[in-house]
């Protein structure tokens, strides 16, 4: 019998109050796998064969809100004073077109084990940690084997999505070699990833990249044929591989649109794309173009005075994304970037002291003519690393006036 080490998400007061509303329930998922390893856990899912109804009135009688999520799927999000849990009934499903399924609920606990994607991902526990494995999942969890449940192609043609999820796991939880069926039939039934919505394939590829180690596993999908299917050609997978070392090193954590625009070739348009096709938020969309068209050279050896420069121009997240990508294209530079984030990470924003009336007073009528002014002046003022001087602030307005407007 295979028990979970104590686990504080375990002994939480919020969880035991879920699990002891329902009765009937165990932990399932993400927070077995990574209890059974170690690993921390993020968020807690419970398997239950208690209707979605059922779930409903017990909570609500115990006190607990209930959000519908995904109930056509048996899934009901609940919040136990604050803190979030899917709570999923046990099901298998019934028809698959690639993409969705329709489910039938059940009581058997393996059959739930069976509609799940990959052994390691099938385990349950239930509160005083007891695991239950109905597939071989402890085993390959050991071993570092992401085994599909089931045969491969089967489940692959029910959601072409554990396509992507075989390498994201495999990337996170996979010791050595790539399970060979799983592989083969993921590489046979590539063709139908294009069927899957730009918001799976994102979550899923994202990530992926977030793993510890992601290049290995991205060249696995390019010479399978695979990575074509959801990212352009001419990816930069040695510089991401230098980002990820450099994360690594330094214990930051891993930021995956980073990874992807460090992925990406330098052109916007290639990013654009990816964007578009990954339905990506529009903030992401633009930290991604911008990072993909960027042309400021930024070096290890900047001085304090170009990094304040560049960090007004350009503003926080695009200064430190172009300091990482550079830093990723010469990573012996290790001490002077850590320098160069140091002095980022000290930066507050100057304020420019003059405003429109200011440019006004000096003789200036309404209109255009004020903005272009103070622009001129503000640039003279970031060169002159952003003095406080009223003097000559006031002498360079004089003279830009004099010049612009005379
Ligand atoms: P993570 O720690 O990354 O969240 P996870 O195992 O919790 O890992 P999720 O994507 O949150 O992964 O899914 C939760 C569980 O639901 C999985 O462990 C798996 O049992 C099941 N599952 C999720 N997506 C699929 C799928 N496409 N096909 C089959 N089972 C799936
Ligand atoms: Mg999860």
């Amino acid at each position: 019998m295979t028990r979970l080490e104590p686990q504080s998400w375990m002994s939480a007061p919020e969880t035991r109050k879920l699990m002891d509303a329902l009765g009937e329930a165990r932990f399932v998922g993400g927070a077995v796998r990574n209890a059974l390893l170690g690993r921390p856990v993020a968020d807690v899912d419970v398997a239950t064969p208690l209707t979605p109804g059922e779930v409903q009135r017990k909570l609500t009688a115990a006190g607990i809100a209930v959000v519908p999520t995904g109930i056509d799927h048996g899934t009901v999000t609940v919040v136990v004073d604050g803190k979030p849990f899917e709570v999923t009934t046990l099901r298998r499903d019934v028809e698959t077109d690639g993409r969705h399924a329709v489910v039938a609920f059940t009581g058997d606990w393996a059959e739930d084990a069976r509609r799940r994607d990959f052994t390691m991902n099938a385990l349950y526990a239930d509160s005083s940690g007891e695991v239950f494995d109905h597939v071989g999942g402890v085993e390959d969890l050991k071993t570092g084997r992401v085994r599909f449940v089931g045969d491969a192609v089967t489940r692959i043609r029910e959601d072409y999505l554990r396509i992507l999820r075989l390498f994201r796991f495999h990337a996170w939880y996979g010791k050595g070699e790539i399970d060979a069926a799983a592989l083969r039939a993921a590489a046979a039934e590539k063709s139908g990833i294009a069927k899957l919505s730009g918001e799976r394939v994102a979550k899923e590829m994202l990530r992926l990249l977030e793993a510890e180690k992601p290049a290995p596993v991205l060249r696995l999908m390019a010479s399978s044929g695979i990575l074509g299917e959801v990212l352009p050609d001419r990816l930069q997978i040695a510089r991401l591989e230098s980002l990820a070392g450099i994360d690594a090193a330094n214990f930051f954590a891993p930021d995956a649109l980073l990874r992807l625009a460090a992925l990406l070739p330098h052109d916007v348009k290639t990013a654009a794309l990816v964007g578009e096709r990954w339905k990506l938020s529009n903030a992401a969309r633009a930290r991604l173009e911008d990072a993909a068209g960027s042309s400021e050279k930024i070096v290890a050896y900047l001085s304090i005075r170009e990094v304040r420069k560049l960090l007004y121009r350009l503003g926080m997240q695009p200064f430190k994304d172009r300091l990482f990508l550079n830093w990723a294209d010469d990573p012996k530079a290790g001490m002077q970037w850590r320098a160069l984030l140091a002095m980022a990470d000290a930066w507050t924003r100057p304020v420019f002291p003059l405003t429109g009336r200011d440019v006004m007073r000096a003789g200036v009528p309404e209109g255009p003519l004020v903005g272009r002014v103070l622009g001129e002046v503000e640039e003279w003022w970031v060169d002159s690393d952003f003095t406080d001087d009223e003097f000559s602030l006031a002498e360079r307005l004089k003279a830009v006036v004099q010049a612009v407007v005379y």
